[in-house]
Order: structure tokens, then sequence, then C-alpha cells
């Protein structure tokens, strides 16, 4: 057995995964949530494959008070302890941990020792709501697992490749990197992931095949890959810039922030407030989920019919853009909540791009199929594809090929 113990540690969120990594199943997955809180809620599933027969998942919800994130690792593993599986049986080899921000150090998943942590705390001015609580959640597993190595597995890796036309902005250079301001992006476990699929599905040479992944979560980015490397991604410094999403603006003219400062004496703050969670989807339409604005446009309200056009006219956008920066494409891959979901998203989106070779097949579109799928007519020059992302199997992997 060779478990692998994957860890995304939110600020108030402790979210966990174990995998059998010879047959790649999970074993247990859980969510600690509202840590801080008086009330803080614990779910803990066992899947059917860590148990023997065919007995379904088992889902486990309790509330506790959860002080800190050594005390959610406690609970953790009380979890294990009372519903499964044991984790003396299946004892993790390694704990991969996700982190948003590395930089422009880390570019591969890396073991943790203390100096990887002093970069990690360093790295916080640039993702001050996602590093600390990364590095929390580090600390607090490698008490709760002292004898195993603890791997780093960083958002912002994948796009260790962009050329420097991409990811540098057209500002003052010196200031620019005294302050290390450039593209960084983000999501690139998942980008990585689905572009890895996608080529395999599609039975092509990855080194070969241009393709475009649309992530479209409650975050979302695009990302170009040429060969299976990153060339251009539309987060930036930070998980801000690119696609509108459910709360977050996305593109705009930095002008907008002087503007908005000057004319209505909104303090730095509240800008940040503003364009990260009043905005995108919830902003325009009062509704951050998806499924609930195309309903809502549906049924004749016109905000909500205004949001999802918008958010539309951006992904088309950034679809054009990176076939131009491509040079090409051969295969769109739609993945996250809403890419992996929507059936009004993706056929919508690239509507009218026939010219472009890029033709969707609208009952394939619409199947409830789960899994890796094709979407596109069999006349499509260009492959469009559903991938389901999997971040904790892809960090669970990148951690075990480092020890
Ligand atoms: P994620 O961040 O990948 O977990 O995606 C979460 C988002 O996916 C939610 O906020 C919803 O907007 C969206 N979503 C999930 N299911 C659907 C669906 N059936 N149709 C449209 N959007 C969905």
């Amino acid at each position: 057995m060779s478990a692998v113990l994957v860890i995304n540690s939110g600020s108030s969120s402790l979210k966990y995964q174990l995998l059998e990594m010879t047959g790649e199943t999970v074993l247990a997955s859980g969510l600690i949530e509202r840590i801080g809180e008086d009330a803080g809620s614990v779910k803990h599933t066992v899947s059917a494959s860590s148990t023997a027969g065919d007995a379904a998942d088992e889902t486990f919800r309790g509330s506790e008070p959860v002080a800190d994130h050594a005390a959610a690792f406690r609970v953790m593993i009380e979890a294990f302890a009372s519903h499964g599986p044991s984790l003396t049986e299946n004892p993790p080899i390694v704990v991969g941990h996700r982190v948003v921000h590395g930089g422009k150090r880390f570019f591969e998943p890396t073991v943790v020792t203390d100096l990887v942590k002093i970069n990690i705390e360093d790295l916080s001015e640039l993702a001050p709501l996602h590093n600390p609580a990364n590095l929390d959640g580090i600390t607090a597993a490698q008490v709760a697992f002292p004898d195993v190595p603890h791997v780093a597995v960083f958002d912002t890796a994948f796009h260790a490749t962009l050329p420097a036309a991409a990811y540098t902005y057209a500002i003052d250079r010196e200031l620019a990197d005294k302050h290390r301001v450039r593209r960084y992006g983000f999501h690139g476990t998942s980008h990585k992931f689905v572009s890895e699929v996608a080529a395999e599905f599609l039975g092509r040479d990855l080194e070969q095949l241009k393709t475009i992944v649309l992530h479209l979560g409650n975050g979302a980015s695009a990302c170009a890959v040429d060969g299976g490397r990153s060339v251009d991604t539309s987060m930036g410094l930070t998980p801000l810039e690119g696609l509108v999403m459910g709360t977050r603006s996305g593109d705009l003219d930095p002008a907008v922030l002087v503007h908005l400062h000057r004319r209505a004496g909104l303090g730095f703050d509240e800008l940040d407030t503003l364009l990260n969670r009043r905005s995108g989807l919830i902003g325009l339409s009062g509704r951050g989920d998806m499924r609930d604005v195309v309903e809502a446009g549906d049924s004749g309200d016109e905000a909500a019919a205004l949001a999802l056009d918008v958010y539309l006219h951006r992904l088309k956008h950034y679809v054009g853009s990176y076939i131009a920066v491509l040079g090409g494409v051969d295969a769109i891959v739609f993945t996250a909540g809403v890419g992996e979901n929507s059936v009004a998203v993706r056929g919508r989106a690239l509507e009218g791009l026939e010219r472009l070779g890029i033709r969707i097949d609208p009952q394939r579109n619409a199947s409830g199929e789960r899994g890796p799928r094709l979407i596109s007519a069999d006349d499509s020059a260009v492959a469009v594809l559903v991938v389901p992302t999997n971040e904790e199997l892809e960090i669970a992997r990148q951690s075990l090929s480092v020890i």
C-alpha cells in the first residue's frame, strides 16, 4: 500500500484526501470548516473503494469547535480513527500540500524544509489570503505526521514556462522587479492535469499538441498550452486578472481604480473587496453561482442575462487571443464546476467560431456523461473536450514523484 495524504489548507478550512496510489483511488476525503469560530463543521467521507464488498461512499458529519489548524488535524485524525479507513493500516508515505504562490522560486514540487517555509512565508505579500493559511496547514501537518516527508505543490509552478513577453507587464521595470510585479498565473495544477488527460484521451502526443484549457470554477482562468508547456494564462500577479468569475471582476482598465478612488472616495481595502468579492457574476447580477445566473437569465432577468453575456464575451476573447498566441489550436478543454457542468456556457462560449474550425455537437454537449469526453462535431477541425479536473490526484502524483 502506498497512501498519500493531500492537504488543501485555507484560512478557516482544511480539505483533505487520502489516496492509495497503486490504483490511484481515493480512500477517504473530508472538509473541516469554520476553524477559529464557535462551531466548526466536520465532514468525513469514507470511499466505497476503501471498504470491502460493494458498499457505497459513506459520509459522516459533525459539529464542534475547532480552534486552529493544529486542532483541525486532531479532528481529522479522530475522524479516520472513528470512521476509517485506519491510518495505521494505510499510513501516508508522504503528505502533499497545495500552496498557492510559489513566486519565481518554486516551479517544481518541493520537499518542505525550514528554508522552504521561510520562502513560502516571504511570498505571502503576493498572496496574503492564501500563503499564510497554506503555511499554517503545513506546520500543523508536520506536528501530526512528523515521520513522513511533506511536499509543497504550487499553483503557480506550471506557469514557470511562460515566456517573458507573456509574463512582463508594460510598466517601469525597476519598480516591477523590486516589488516582484509580473504575471505568475494560477490553477497550474489543474491546467497541467487537464491538458495531459486531454492528450491521452485524444491519443495524441502531448509534445505536438496545442491546447486551450478553460478552468471555469468559482475562480476561473484560461491557459494556452503548447507541447505540454504553459505559454500564456489569464490570471496575473494575483488570481484577480482575466476571466469574469463568481465574485471577481477579471480584466479591467487599471484607471478604473484611480477613478473610483478619486471620484467615489474608495480606499484601497474597499477597492480590493469590490474587485475580489463584489464583482464578477455577483456584482453584475446579485448571483455568484452560474446555475442561478443561467436560470434567472432564462426567466427574463436582464441583469443575469447581461452578466452571462459579459462572462461569455470575455471567454471568447481569450479563446481567440490564445489561438493567435499558439498559432492555431488542436483542442479546447472545459473543466471545473462551470466547465464540467454547464451545457449552456459551453455551448454559447464557442458559438460562431465555425470559421476557425470549432463546432460543438449539441447532443454530445448535452449528454450527462461523466469523465473525459468529446463534445465537438465530427467535422470540427478542433477537438472540444470536457475533462473533469482532479487537483488532489495531481498533487498526490507530484508529491510521490519527489520522494
Ligand atoms: P469549482 O470552483 O470548480 O468548485 O466550481 C464551483 C462553481 O461551479 C459554482 O459556483 C457554480 O457556479 C458552478 N457549477 C456547478 N455546477 C453547475 C451546473 N450544473 N451548472 C452551472 N454551473 C455549475
